[in-house]
């Protein structure tokens, strides 16, 4: 599936071609049945659901997966998944809520699973040159009435340097503060080991050169000597700043993924919507929600 709005509109126009997807994505290498193992199968209840010959137990193609319980039309859900991930900026809830005229409670309860699947594989550690800085975003940026310092969240983000010219992908998480203890996590699954990781001279960062023993420190010289992260982050914020309802910590996370997982695919727009919806297939909501 392309970036093409129209195409899309009249594929997935119904929810039938939808359960036709989900299910084409669902028994892809072959169906077994969650009962009783068995391989053979007919027609089930729902469109293309499967019911086994033998046990008679009967799977719907959402069963299991992110679109289970929906309580938005499947092909509207395919609509809210398409324009999150396609459109530059994404969208809000309430902006869900009025193109779609769905509630908006609703659409904000289905665009957090959907941030869930944008969560990063773990499987593509950043490698090469990787420029690593912390910062402070939120709070009473976004918070109009809010003068709490509290409200501003601290994130480490680390950017790909392309050997040549201009940036690759990018990570970012929330931390708890700045020491070697909280960003080990954040380097470990998303830094390779062998990665010429560049940061400022902060001490936090020390110590993690004993596993990256390619980590270089040099000043930072208010950002000026790291421009691309400078930029990022800038972008970043920007992006954060039209957030303006108040957000949990896990909330929080989730925008950072949404914003990196659109960002990590700029040049692979073409099959971002398979990828995702192929995540809200195969990552069970019950095994993420445990993970947050
Ligand atoms: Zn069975």
């Amino acid at each position: 599936m392309g970036l093409n709005s129209i195409k899309f509109t009249l594929r997935f126009y119904q929810d039938e071609s939808c359960y036709k997807y989900l299910s084409d994505i669902k028994w892809e290498n072959g169906y077994t049945c969650k009962k009783c193992s068995n391989s053979g199968f007919c027609s089930g209840v729902k469109p293309h659901s499967r019911r086994c010959v033998k046990c008679g137990y009967d799977e719907s193609p959402t069963s299991g997966t992110m679109f289970d319980k929906c309580k938005i039309p499947l092909h509207i859900a395919f609509h809210i998944v398409f324009r999150v991930c396609t459109k530059k900026k994404g969208m809000s809830s309430l902006e869900l809520s009025s193109e779609f005229e769905q509630r908006q409670m609703t659409c904000w309860e289905f665009k957090w699973k959907v941030q869930q699947a944008m969560k990063s594989s773990l499987k593509y550690p950043l490698f090469g040159e990787v420029h690593v800085d912390e910062c402070y975003i939120g709070g009473e940026e976004s918070q109009k009435q809010g003068r709490s310092k509290g409200k501003k969240k601290l994130v480490v983000v680390a950017l790909e340097k392309l050997p040549f010219e201009g940036v690759g992908r990018a990570y970012a998480q929330i931390i708890t503060d700045a020491s070697n203890v909280s960003f080990r996590p954040f380097f470990e699954e998303h830094i390779s080991k062998d990665a010429n990781v560049v940061t400022d001279e902060w001490p936090g960062y020390t110590p993690l050169k004993k596993d990256y023993p390619n980590l270089k420190q040099i000043p930072s010289n208010n950002g000026k000597n790291h421009p691309d992260m400078h930029i990022h982050i800038m972008n970043l914020k920007g992006w954060i700043r039209g957030i303006h309802h108040h957000c949990s910590k896990e909330r929080f996370q989730g925008y950072l993924d949404e914003y990196h997982f659109r960002y990590n695919r700029r040049n692979n727009m073409d099959t971002i919507f398979d990828t995702l919806l192929n995540r809200m297939v195969m990552y069970s909501p019950k095994r993420l929600y445990t993970v947050i």
